[in-house]
């Protein structure tokens, strides 16, 4: 992947982000504290900023720079959360100059890992790992089955947005909305969601 196309995927994934800010808010409002869409806006805004910096570097370090730039700017739990995904899917791919699939898949998978780490948390919480885990089975899959990096960006992105249609149902017991209790059953994941807008983003843009 050159540089360019680098470039216009991070952009695509901030672009969407903004274009869903409000929505992203909405649904936050309903289980949280109203702040998810300015959050993940702030940090996509700090991303495209430090992007000019960032982009003659390789994917590793094209990852690890945004997570440092999510994790500088951004506040609440997603901050930490999306820019450590974002930092340890870099160190995953640190060295490899063209990463494979299967390289991605790994850092995908590193991304994962440092969440519930940062996180204390797994799936069937209502947070975001309930789009991002369903998305990494997808991509397994669609990789195991020899298909192109845009069919497996797709498969992830469908994965993820039926998982997050799926987190309504979930009674959250992490992040904010897990003092909601009974009533948290209803609304989607904010968090969810937007894991499900960027992995939309990138399979649209690759
Ligand atoms: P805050 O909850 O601090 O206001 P945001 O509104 O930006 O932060 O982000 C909320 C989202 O963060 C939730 O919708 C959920 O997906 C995610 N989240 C919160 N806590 C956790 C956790 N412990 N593990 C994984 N994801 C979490
Ligand atoms: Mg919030």
């Amino acid at each position: 992947m050159d540089k360019n196309k680098r470039e216009e995927i991070v952009q695509a994934v901030s672009e969407k982000i903004e274009a869903e800010k409000d929505l992203l808010t909405e649904l936050d409002s309903a289980i949280g504290d109203g702040d998810h869409g300015i959050n993940m806006a702030r940090g996509a805004k700090a991303v495209m900023e430090k992007l000019p910096s960032l982009i003659e570097k390789d994917t590793g370090a094209l990852l690890k720079g945004i997570g440092m730039a999510i994790v500088s700017s951004v506040g609440g739990a997603s901050g930490p959360l999306y820019g450590t995904a974002f930092m340890k899917a870099g160190d995953a791919l640190k060295g490899k100059e063209e990463p494979s699939a299967e390289d991605f898949l790994a850092a995908f998978s590193a991304a994962i890992a440092g969440i519930k780490m940062r996180g204390k948390s797994t799936t069937g919480e209502k947070t975001m790992l309930d789009a991002l885990c369903p998305a990494e089975s997808a991509m397994r899959e669609a990789i195991e089955a020899k298909k192109s990096p845009k069919e497996i960006l797709q498969a992830a992105a469908a994965a993820a947005e039926k998982g997050a249609e799926e987190t309504t149902n979930i009674l959250a017991t992490k992040g904010r909305a897990s003092y909601l209790g009974e009533r948290s059953i209803g609304h989607r994941d904010p968090g969810a969601v937007s894991s499900a807008f960027m992995l939309r983003a990138m399979a649209d843009a690759i």
